[in-house]
């Protein structure tokens, strides 16, 4: 069978969610399944098999599950990014733009040290502003980033294109 036709199949499709005139395409009903969950970790990590990785980053919130999975499907350490003012130690944070105004994510200063290889996860890249804000922080405190994966890319927004601009190898299962 055809993986991706499965993962797509798996995702729903909300119209006028959070706002009226956007298509939200929710994973929780790819999560919740557990074929489809465990085949979109697998097809995430599949070009890096015994690849030394040392840290997946994971973008809040939803970047966390498949994030954590990945980790642990890669023998990595897993780091979390966060909006801001969540993580107690000190952080270095970079703001990104909104549709509306500006927000910033962190992450611990100290969670990667220089030079280690990262895989950044998160859910769906649609204008790549969460993505690209986190690729720069990730290489602002020295990470090696090897690729950003996510499960959905929405195309017309330009998202993977502007990381791949940036040197960003980047792998997307459904479109
Ligand atoms: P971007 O910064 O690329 O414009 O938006 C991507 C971020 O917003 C990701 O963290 C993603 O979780 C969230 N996001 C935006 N649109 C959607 C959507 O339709 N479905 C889901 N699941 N997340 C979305």
């Amino acid at each position: 069978s055809n993986p991706t036709a499965d993962l797509r199949a798996a995702i729903r499709s909300i119209p006028d969610y959070p706002r009226p005139g956007v298509m939200f395409r929710d994973i929780t009903t790819l999560l919740g399944n557990a074929r489809a969950f465990r085949r979109a970790v697998d097809e995430l990590v599949q070009p890096w098999p015994g690849a030394k990785i040392d840290k997946v980053a994971g973008i809040e919130a939803r970047g966390f599950i498949l994030g954590g999975a990945v980790a642990h499907q890669l023998s990595a350490g897993f780091v979390p990014i966060r909006k801001k003012g969540k993580l107690p130690r000190d952080t270095v944070s970079l703001p990104y733009s909104l549709e509306y105004g500006l927000d910033a994510i962190e992450m611990h200063r100290d969670a990667i040290d220089t030079g280690e290889r990262v895989i950044l996860v998160d859910d769906l890249i649609a204008t790549g502003g969460t993505a690209t804000a986190a690729v720069d922080l990730l290489r602002r405190i020295g990470a090696e980033v090897v690729a950003a994966v996510f499960v959905v890319d929405l195309p017309d927004l330009g998202g993977a294109e502007k990381l791949r601009a940036k040197g960003v190898t980047v792998r997307t299962l459904v479109s």
